[in-house]
């Protein structure tokens, strides 16, 4: 399965992204994973990705699709892969074309205000990152993490105003996307709303119905 996911921040992409590696035995690519563990390693990519990712905006196109060209080209992503926040413009959606053909585009949608809500309570383990949330997936313990025990952290771009740039380069940028792979005849929509069990039912329908 080469699968792309497509949505809004907030909509539940990375949460889906885990479920559906696991299913298909294929790695998880997020490129906003990769960005933050370079900034954190102050890598030569990090220096140049900080000041984008601090502020919720795009990474330049060049930068962003070498990244991916390189990851894609390793070993376990040649069986498939589930692709998550790439492309993000029609450009990246271009050079991704000519590297790989996807299977599919997943698009994850959800109310505008629903996004807003999603993306303020989301707390993210600083140790191992994994993903919490206040209202829809809550830790054991509030503040810590369950599966290391390391401190739940809100992550920088998930501030409100942050949060609310991040959607607008969204609709400006990469919701163009959708018609790119409509026409391609591979995108598939599935409701992001609801308990991360009935969200991945649906995505899993909506793949193996639309599979020619
Ligand atoms: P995400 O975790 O996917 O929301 O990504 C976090 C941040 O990383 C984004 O707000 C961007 O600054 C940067 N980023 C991630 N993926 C891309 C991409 N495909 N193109 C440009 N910037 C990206």
């Amino acid at each position: 399965m080469k699968l792309v996911l497509l949505g809004p921040p907030g909509a539940g992409k990375g949460t889906q992204a885990v479920r559906l590696a696991e299913h298909f035995g294929v790695p998880h690519i997020s490129t906003g994973d990769i960005l933050r563990r370079q900034v954190a390693e102050k890598t030569d990519l990090g220096k140049k990705a900080e000041r984008y990712v601090r502020a919720g905006k795009l990474v330049p196109d060049d930068v962003v699709i070498e990244m991916v060209r390189k990851r894609l080209k390793q070993k376990d992503a040649q069986k498939g892969f589930i692709l998550d926040g790439f492309p993000r413009t029609r450009e990246q959606a271009e050079a991704l074309d000519k590297m790989v053909k996807a299977d599919r585009a997943l698009l994850l949608f959800l109310d505008p205000e629903d996004l807003i809500k999603r993306s303020t309570g989301r707390r993210v383990c600083e140790n191992c990152e994994s993903v919490y949330h206040l209202l829809t997936n809550p830790p054991k313990e509030p503040g810590f993490c369950d599966r290391c025990g390391g401190k739940l952290i809100v992550r920088e771009d998930d501030r409100e105003e942050t949060v609310r740039h991040r959607i607008q380069v969204y609709d400006e940028q990469t919701k163009p996307l959708i018609s790119f792979y409509k026409e391609k005849g591979i995108l598939v929509q599935v409701y992001g709303s609801g308990l991360i069990d009935e969200v991945f039912e649906r995505a899993m329908d909506a793949l193996t119905g639309a599979k020619r």
